[in-house]
């Protein structure tokens, strides 16, 4: 729970954030093997993940820059090689905090071409605005569906299907290892979805792509989230299934004529809620609101 009352802190803060950082000092930076070769570093921020083997390690996401040197040594302590690559899930300064440091040090970074839009630009709209990024942050590789890593014994496949969390979402599957790393596509155990409306996410997109996530998954897939512990594909499942519910019981009363405010008040996702994040009943209502507002809805890419 450390973790999810330190990410709640920390994401609670409207921006601009600089000035009201938590104590970075304090945080400390756990590691949890999933897999061989395959890591998963907790700390302040989104989860990393890690690739690690002969070719050297492949980082995903990177919290906040004043972890980076923790970050690495925690790296180093997995025995693992120096870091190459890093890929960002989405371009939330909770995954993408250390860019810049990482990018002096030489490390080549890959993202989803609107990751690298959306950090040239920074937002000033809701509780993940953040400041134009500085040139060493932004992603050097881009792609729009996905590319593959083919190194340390395994296939790392970067997928971005319609994101939905933003739109520039990235999951990351090893096919060999059989691990997932969906980033905020899910977040486990903490109660709604975060679906970032003002960065391009939508509430029926997160839905498709959670589903393209699901079919190469299997029972035995460990699934890494974008924040809270490891998971399985049951927890997947299930939380595809209640924001799918979610989308369902608004569409429903809007399509009868209710307004948002009739729906805030009558709170017919309430009951869906499992366990607690930083993301509220409200929050979660308004965005899918917001979602199906988009009319029609956003063209699929692939
Ligand atoms: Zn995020």
């Amino acid at each position: 729970m450390r973790l999810a009352v330190s990410v709640a802190a920390i994401l609670a803060l409207s921006a601009p954030v600089a000035a009201q950082s938590p104590d970075f000092s304090k945080v400390e930076i756990k590691s949890e093997v999933v897999a061989p070769g395959v890591a998963v570093l907790f700390g302040a921020g989104g989860n990393i993940g890690l690739s690690y083997g002969e070719d050297g390690s492949v980082l995903i996401d990177d919290q906040f820059a004043p972890l980076t040197d923790k970050i690495l040594a925690a790296v180093a302590g997995l025995g693992a090689k120096p870091v190459k690559y890093l890929i960002n899930t989405h371009w939330h300064y909770d995954h993408t905090g250390g860019n810049e440091n990482l990018g002096k040090a030489g490390v080549t970074i890959f993202a989803h071409e609107n990751v690298r839009v959306r950090m040239l630009t920074g937002s000033t709209a809701g509780i993940a605005a953040a400041k134009p990024s500085p040139p060493a942050a932004l992603p050097v590789v881009t792609y729009q569906q996905g590319i593959s890593f083919h190194l340390n014994g395994d296939r790392i496949d970067a997928i971005h299907t319609h994101g939905g969390h933003t739109d520039g979402d990235t999951a990351l599957y090893w096919r060999k290892a059989n691990v997932l790393h969906t980033g905020d596509l899910m977040m486990n155990g903490l109660g709604f979805p975060f679906i970032d409306t003002n960065s391009g996410g939508d509430a029926r997109h997160l839905v498709h792509t959670l589903t393209e996530l699901i079919k190469i998954t299997n029972p035995q897939t460990k699934v890494i989230p974008g924040h809270g512990p490891v998971g399985t594909q049951a927890d997947l499942i299930a939380w595809r299934d209640m924001i799918a519910q979610s989308i369902e019981l608004v569409r429903a009363r809007k399509a009868k004529g209710a307004k948002l405010a009739a729906v805030l008040a009558d709170n017919p996702l309430a009951a869906l809620q499992k366990g607690k994040g930083f993301v509220t009943l409200e929050a979660y209502t308004k965005a899918i609101w917001a979602s199906l507002e988009v009319k029609p809805a956003p063209a699929h890419k692939h």
